[in-house]
């Protein structure tokens, strides 16, 4: 079973790395069987890769929707952990026990060390005289290792309501070395009773505001087979988006201007508590009062750096906004609000911890994953009004040009942006000057679709397109998401589309492949 007699070491990764989600998955599929009092009732799910361990997680819970919030759970529980070097998990090479209580939900974090670099695990947790399903992860290859390739795939915007998860189910079934979540991994809010045929799978409960109404959405995504199938698979990088908390907030800003901020920032602290529970998270991500630190770099020897941004927690709110309303609209250039440089999308500490590192930053690729469209968009409100959507980077233009200028005054190689937020696949030569189509380009941008979510409509983005000609390619009409073959010369892009989201057993296609060649940045049709 386990291909040790396969002569290349690639290939007897690869056939590892199979027998395990096929095991991952089947246990998965056997659990689900089960009794509904199972305590393993939302899957495993490991992140944070690092050359000697990663992060495994899970959360405790009979019921995943009870009433409280609790998950069925009440009294503290004894968990024990294992780490294995083979799917079986007969060579379990690391143990350990911890205890999970009521103070954050009965979830497990648990930060493995000592491990080898570059390899899969496996692992499983047992508590309450069961055992949970095999999860497998892997370990980041060492610091100073030359490793030549790295397959990964990110995703965005699943909202259950509107859609089956199966965009998740084939990622796993691509097998990548990492998974990277960028943002809308929930959505807060909950269609009305009128939202009629839309709607293919009720959310749990009203619209979330509270601890206990965020804990039951994370409980109820994370019932999704295809979800926890995926978690099951590979390890994840993770940040958000808006609707973790509510959409288009903005640091301590409800996009309502009604709600206060300290009424706002006790929502907030509940839906960052929330996260946590229910993400393969390291200890420095705790919330501590509102606040949470999730941005953070990952590296993968000195093939590629990730630094994984949060755009939401520190940015300035968004300009012009029109009452009741702060939510992202299209300001017309009268806005001049828009284009103070003293505006922020990552906050001061992020924002410099980010130029920083581009100075000592040694990979071959450098991938910026945060939550939206970093292009500037020339568009059109309603009323045919020229402006900028002020709820992304055009609503923070003067700190992209800081971003965009540092990537080039440190020379940082082959910078590349990856987002989601606008439910439609984008990619981008992001320049110099936007305004001036023949200034340099700077660094590549690959937006992914959404999983699930509701896409713009074509016709109003595709007519903007002669107006932004940085813009190389743009569909909204497809749900999926994006694969990537990252060499050390270049960079090979699957923009992947599920055929039908209404369908739990939608199958998948490559829409539309691009490569980027290390040293000349944009990507180019393949
Ligand atoms: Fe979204
Ligand atoms: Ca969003």
């Amino acid at each position: 079973m386990r291909g040790s007699h396969h002569g290349r070491v690639v290939s007897r990764r690869r056939v590892l790395a199979r027998t395990g989600a096929f095991a991952a998955a089947f246990a998965i599929g056997r659990h689900l069987a089960r009794a509904a009092d199972s305590v393993f009732t939302l899957g495993v799910a490991s992140g944070e890769p690092s050359p000697d361990g990663f992060v495994i997680w899970t959360r405790l819970a009979t019921n995943p929707l009870s009433a409280d919030g609790m998950g069925g759970m009440s009294a503290p529980v004894s968990v024990m952990w294992e780490v294995a070097t083979d799917d079986g998990m007969h060579k379990v090479v690391r143990s350990g026990s911890t205890e999970a209580d009521g103070r954050w939900a009965h979830s497990v974090h648990v930060e493995v060390g000592g491990l080898k670099p570059n390899r899969p695990y496996w692992y499983r947790f047992t508590a309450a005289g069961e055992q949970s399903p095999v999860g497998r992860t892997r370990t980041a290859p060492a610091a100073d290792a030359s490793p030549d390739r790295l397959r990964f795939a990110f995703a965005s915007c699943s909202n259950y309501q509107v859609g089956y998860f199966s965009a998740y189910r084939h990622i796993a079934e691509e097998n990548p070395e990492l998974v990277i979540f960028l943002g809308d991994y929930i959505y807060e809010y909950t269609y009305p009773n009128t939202a009629g045929d839309r709607v293919v799978r009720k959310h749990d409960g009203p619209t979330a505001t509270d601890l206990v109404g965020y804990r039951n959405r994370y409980g109820l995504y994370r019932t999704d087979p295809d979800l926890q199938a995926l978690h099951a698979t590979a390890p994840c990088l993770m940040t958000w988006d808006d609707h973790e908390v509510e959409n288009d907030y903005a640091n301590e800003w409800s996009e309502r201007m009604e709600t206060t901020p300290q009424a706002f920032l006790r929502r907030r602290a509940a839906a960052y508590q929330a996260y946590y529970e229910h993400m393969p998270l390291r200890e420095r991500s705790i919330p501590r009062v509102a606040a949470m630190r999730l941005y953070d770099r990952c590296r993968h020897g000195n093939l590629v750096t990730f630094s994984v941004l949060d755009g939401r927690q520190y940015r300035t709110k968004q300009p012009c906004e029109v009452p009741p309303w702060r939510r992202g609209h299209v300001a017309p250039d009268s806005c001049t609000e828009r284009l103070d440089r003293q505006r922020t999308l990552l906050g001061a500490d992020q924002e410099q911890w980010l130029l920083e590192g581009f100075k000592t930053s040694d990979a071959a690729w450098n991938i910026l994953a945060q939550g939206q469209l970093v292009a500037q968009l020339r568009q059109k409100d309603r009323a045919g009004v020229p402006g900028h959507w002020t709820d992304g980077w055009d609503g923070y233009p003067a700190a992209r040009q800081r971003i965009l200028d540092a990537t080039a005054a440190s020379k940082l190689s082959n910078p590349v942006f990856i987002g989601g937020d606008i439910h439609s696949f984008w990619a981008t030569d992001l320049k110099a000057d936007f305004d001036d189509p023949s200034s340099a380009t700077l660094a590549t941008e690959f937006v992914g679709t959404s999983v699930t979510s509701d896409p713009p409509p074509y016709e109003l983005i595709a007519q903007t397109l002669p107006e932004n000609p940085h813009v190389k390619y743009f569909e909204s009409r497809h749900r999926g998401y994006v694969s990537i073959d990252l060499l050390r010369d270049r960079m090979e892009t699957r923009m992947q589309i599920i055929s039908d989201r209404r369908d739990p057993k939608a199958t998948v296609s490559t829409l539309k492949k691009f490569v980027v060649e290390s040293g000349r940045p944009g990507p180019i049709p393949a």
